[in-house]
């Protein structure tokens, strides 16, 4: 069993700044672990302690039930997948894979099954002796890949390891990780700042803000229920619109008591347009500013009419006034016309 836990786990570098401020993390055996955030708010940290390529300030790592804290990172049975691939480019795509195990002293014959083994499963079994550059940017990644695999570790550690490859490829090897992880069942803890990566890859989400745990569990769970404001503006594109309300309308819209004020959090696609207002919901009158045909669908960009304006928007997360609305396929009005939107509010 390789469960991943982090209790109370803190980070201070040397010079004071406190990086990680006692975070606390529980990834099952098999799990896919994925830490999401925006740039420093410390995921590379975390996974690098989990690594031991950085040192622990404070709290326990702990991989299949023994705390590693004073581990070197050779003797943890983890295996890391990087960003920059990092392939030694005068060796073979074999000889890449091999080299960790021949480090180890690895006999010629069980290096060559893993190998081969690892190469089947990532479709490389035809490309063993080409060199990394006669190899694209995807099949480059799986040779990264093919290193972790042979290696047969206990836990998977990924730094961004797709931020290198272009938008189609990213999508692709996505889901080949997925599979893969499926395939072999290794606890995996993964870091990305791409939450579109995150809600597809993870079993457990682990979003992050200035060293700190916002929200941890199942990425759709976090989705429907996002636990603070941080939450609801990061995960979700275009983000979910927050709207800070005053205490008679919380209690006239949506049954709240009075003296409560709050933020009413509306996702995109849970607008419609219609002129009704729905029981137990909300409605906006909506002049378009902007439209943007993807497709599929479309994003409706409004602002709230002056005189109906009931509701201003939280400081930092949108522009005053500004309603994100996306509705399936191409039909949408056209820019300055009025529009009524409503909302349904969800238990
Ligand atoms: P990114 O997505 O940009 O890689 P991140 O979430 O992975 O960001 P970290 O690299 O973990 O963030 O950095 C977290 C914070 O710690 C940042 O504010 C960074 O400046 C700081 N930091 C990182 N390494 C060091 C170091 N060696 N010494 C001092 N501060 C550091």
């Amino acid at each position: 069993m390789a469960n991943v836990t982090l209790r109370n786990v803190r980070k201070t570098y040397p010079g004071g700044f406190e990086a990680i401020k006692g975070v606390n993390v529980d990834v099952g055996d098999g799990q896919f672990c994925v830490l999401v955030g925006p740039s420093g708010c410390g995921k590379s940290t975390l996974l690098r302690m989990v690594a031991g390529l950085e040192t622990v300030t404070g709290g326990e790592i702990d991989i299949g039930g023994r705390v590693v804290n004073q581990v070197e990172p050779a003797d943890r049975d983890i295996a890391m997948v990087f960003q920059n691939y990092a392939l030694y480019p005068h060796m073979s795509v074999f000889n890449n894979m091999a080299y960790g195990l021949r480090n180890r002293g690895m006999k010629e014959a069980e290096i060559k099954t893993r190998v081969e083994e690892a190469a089947r499963v990532l479709e490389l079994s035809a490309m063993l002796e080409r060199k990394p550059r006669q190899l694209s940017g995807g099949q480059r990644q799986r040779v990264a890949m093919g290193r972790a695999i042979v290696r047969q570790p206990k836990v998977f550690l990924f730094d961004e390891p797709l931020s290198n490859l272009d938008a189609k490829l990213r999508i692709a090897m996505r889901v080949e990780i997925r599979k893969l992880q499926r395939r072999l069942k290794t606890t995996s803890v993964y870091v990305t700042h791409d939450q579109l990566e995150a809600m597809t890859l993870a079993d457990i989400l682990v979003v992050m803000n200035g060293g700190q745990v916002e929200q941890i569990g199942n990425p759709l769970a976090i989705y429907e229920k996002p636990a603070t404001t941080f939450v609801a503006s990061f995960i979700g594109a275009p983000p979910m619109n927050l709207m800070s309300m005053r205490t008679e309308e919380i209690k006239s819209q949506l049954g709240g008591s009075a003296g409560e004020a709050g933020i009413l959090g509306i996702r995109p696609e849970d607008f419609v347009i219609t002129d009704q207002t729905p029981a137990g919901g909300v409605a906006l009158p909506l002049t378009i500013e902007a439209i943007e045909r993807v497709g599929a669908e479309t994003f409706i960009y409004g602002s709230r009419a002056q005189d109906e304006q009931r509701v201003a928007a939280t400081p930092g997360e949108l522009p005053p006034g500004e309603v994100i609305v996306r509705i399936p396929g191409t039909e949408a009005p056209a820019i300055g016309e009025k529009i009524r939107v409503a909302a349904v509010r969800q238990k």
